[in-house]
C-alpha cells in the first residue's frame, strides 16, 4: 500500500485556492454580506499554539458562512504598535544574552537576520514574514490582498487611526489633563492592564496623610479614615526598613525611602536630606496635632515601607490590626527593652472609643478580634476583621462628643468635610498609591505618577458610557454571559491615558510628538 503524503495533498490544494482567487472577496451588492476578523498577533515573536487554536474558529466560521452562500471576508493583519519591540531591539542593541539566546534557540533566528534586529521595524518585518507563511501554510482562508500591519509605518492603517483620534477629539472624547496614572519607572511611561504582569485592573487611590509632629519635621502617616485622628494612641515604624528625612514641597518630612520616590512623581519637590533605618525612632515620641497629646512610636515589622508613607498611626479601639499588634509587643519585654522602651509604656496605652456603632460596644476592634479568636497580627482573619469593622463604622458609625464639632453625625456624611477641614488647616495632606501591588511585563515594580498634560481618553464620561451599554445591550454575543463582562468594563473604565512619547505607532495627528497608545 503507497503512502499517503499529506503535506503534498495540502500543498497541491492550497495552490488551487490561491489561483482560483477563492477567498477574495470583493463588493457585491446581490449577496448578503459577511466580515470575520482575528485580532492582530503582535510581530515581537513567532506565532504560537494559542493563535492557531484562535485563527482555526475565525476560519471555520468563515467557511461555514461562504457555503451558505454569504460574501465572506477574512483579512489579515500584524500588529506592530507599542513599547516591546523597540524595547526588545534596545536589548539586542545593547547585547542582553538572555534575549538573544533566547532568539536564537527558542524562535530559531538566524544569527545573520538577528544582528538586523537592532533596528525594531527590521524586527517586526522579519517576524511578520515568517509568520505570513505559517498562516498560508495552515490555510487559513484570508484575502490576502487585504493584509496590513499597523503604525505609521503603513499609511494607510494609521489615516484609520488618525481619522478615529480626530473624531474622538471632535466629539470631546479626547481631553488634556493632569491625572494620577499607574507608572513603569523603568519604561518611563503608563502601564496599562495589558502592560502588565501582575495588578490587572488595579487604580491609583488617594490616601490622606496626617501630618504628626515630630520635632521640628513631620511624620506623615496614611489613611482612609482620617476622623480616627481622635483615636490614636501611639504610632508604629518598621524597625528595619530605610526611612529618609526629605524635604517634602519645603517641609521637612519623615517618610519611607521609597515613599519619598513615590511623591517626586507626584509634582512634590522633594530633597532627601538624610537616610536612616526605623529603629533609630523607636522608643521616641510625636504629637498629635489636634490636642497636642504626645504619644509613643513602638516597632511594627508589619509595617510596610511600599506602602504610602511606610508610617501608620494606631487606633486600637476601632482598628482591629492596631490591637493585635499592641497585644503582641504586650509581653515581649526583653524586645521592647532593646529599643529602650519599658512595658510600663504598652501598659499606659488605653484604647480610645471615638465612634459608636450599631452591634458593638465601646471597642469593636478588641471584640471582633475576640470573637474571631484571631491570634496574633500573622493571622489572615484579620484582614476579614479589618473590612467589617470599616465598613460598618463607615455605614453606621456616629462620632462621639470626643470628636468635638463632628460629634453626632456618621461617618459617611462628614469624612469628605473632615478631609477638606484637615487640609486646610494644615494637618493634613495626601498621596497616591497602588492599594494592590502592579508589575510592569518588563518586571519592573509601577509606582503612580501624576502626569500633567498629558492626553486622555475620556472614558468617565456618562453620555459615552451610556452609549457603550447601549451598543452592547444591543449586541450579539457568544456565549451571552460573557455580556455582564463588557457592561462591567465599561462601568469600571475612567479617564485613560492614550499617548505615550515612545515607542512605535501613529502620532497624534494634532501633537505628533506624541504616539497613540495601543489597544488605548
Ligand atoms: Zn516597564
Amino acid at each position: 500500500m503507497s503512502q499517503i503524503v499529506w503535506e503534498a495533498i495540502e500543498e497541491k490544494w492550497r495552490k488551487k485556492w490561491e489561483e482560483a482567487h477563492l477567498f477574495e472577496a470583493d463588493p457585491d451588492p446581490n449577496r448578503k454580506k459577511c466580515f470575520v476578523t482575528f485580532p492582530y498577533p503582535y510581530m515581537n515573536g513567532p506565532l504560537h499554539l494559542g493563535h492557531g487554536f484562535t485563527a482555526t474558529r475565525v476560519d471555520v466560521y468563515a467557511r461555514f458562512m461562504r457555503m451558505k452562500g454569504y460574501n465572506t471576508l477574512f483579512p489579515w493583519a500584524w500588529h506592530w504598535t507599542g513599547e516591546p519591540i523597540l524595547g526588545a531591539s534596545l536589548r539586542i542593541k545593547s547585547g542582553d544574552e538572555d534575549l538573544i539566546r533566547a532568539l536564537k534557540e527558542i524562535d530559531g533566528v538566524p544569527e545573520e537576520e538577528l544582528k538586523k534586529f537592532v533596528d525594531p521595524i527590521y524586527m517586526a518585518s522579519y517576524y511578520t514574514r515568517e509568520s505570513r507563511e505559517v498562516v498560508k501554510k495552515i490555510g487559513f482562508s484570508v484575502d490576502w490582498r487585504r493584509e496590513f500591519h499597523t503604525t505609521s509605518h503603513e499609511p494607510t492603517y494609521s489615516k484609520f487611526i488618525e481619522w478615529q483620534y480626530l473624531t474622538l477629539r471632535d466629539m470631546g472624547y479626547v481631553v488634556r489633563g493632569t491625572h494620577p496614572v499607574v507608572w513603569c519607572p523603568s519604561c518611563q511611561s503608563p502601564t496599562g492592564d495589558h502592560d502588565r504582569l501582575i495588578g490587572e485592573g488595579v487604580f491609583p487611590e488617594e490616601y490622606i496623610l496626617i501630618k504628626f509632629i515630630f520635632g521640628d519635621a513631620y511624620l506623615p502617616a496614611a489613611t482612609f479614615r482620617p476622623e480616627t485622628i481622635f483615636g490614636v494612641t501611639n504610632m508604629f515604624i518598621n524597625p528595619d526598613a530605610d526611612y529618609v528625612e526629605a524635604l517634602v514641597d519645603g517641609e521637612k518630612w519623615i517618610i519611607s525611602r521609597s515613599a519619598a520616590f513615590k511623591l517626586s512623581e507626584q509634582l512634590r519637590k522633594v530633597k532627601v536630606l538624610r537616610e536612616f533605618k526605623g529603629r533609630e525612632l523607636i522608643g521616641k515620641y510625636f504629637k498629635e496635632p489636634i490636642s497636642g497629646r504626645e504619644l509613643p512610636i513602638l516597632p511594627g515589622w508589619f509595617v510596610d515601607p511600599d506602602s504610602a508613607t511606610g508610617v501608620v498611626y494606631s487606633v486600637p479601639a476601632h482598628a482591629p490590626a492596631d490591637w493585635i499588634a499592641l497585644k503582641d509587643l504586650m509581653d515581649k519585654t526583653d524586645l521592647l527593652k532593646g529599643f529602650g522602651l519599658s512595658s510600663e509604656v504598652l501598659r499606659n496605652i488605653k484604647p480610645i472609643s471615638l465612634i459608636s456603632v450599631e452591634g458593638f460596644g465601646d471597642y469593636p476592634a478588641i471584640e471582633i478580634v475576640e470573637q474571631m479568636g484571631i491570634k496574633d497580627q500573622f493571622d489572615p482573619k484579620l484582614e476579614e476583621a479589618t473590612s467589617i469593622i470599616y465598613r460598618k463604622e463607615f455605614h453606621t458609625g456616629v462620632l462621639k462628643p470626643i470628636c468635638g464639632e463632628y460629634a453626632g453625625k456618621t461617618i459617611k456624611d462628614v469624612k469628605a468635610q473632615i478631609i477638606e477641614d484637615f487640609k486646610r488647616i494644615g494637618i493634613a495632606s495626601s498621596m497616591y498609591d497602588l492599594p494592590q501591588k502592579v508589575v510592569c511585563r518588563c518586571t519592573t515594580k509601577c509606582v503612580v505618577k501624576i502626569l500633567s498634560d498629558q492626553w486622555f481618553l475620556k472614558y468617565s464620561d456618562p453620555e459615552w458610557k451610556r452609549l457603550a451599554h447601549e451598543a452592547v445591550s444591543s449586541a450579539k454575543i457568544f456565549p451571552e454571559s460573557a455580556r455582564s463582562y463588557f457592561h462591567d468594563k465599561i462601568d469600571w473604565l475612567r479617564d485613560w491615558a492614550c499617548a505615550r512619547k515612545t515607542g512605535l505607532g501613529t502620532p497624534l495627528p494634532w501633537d505628533p510628538e506624541w504616539i497613540i497608545e495601543t489597544l488605548s
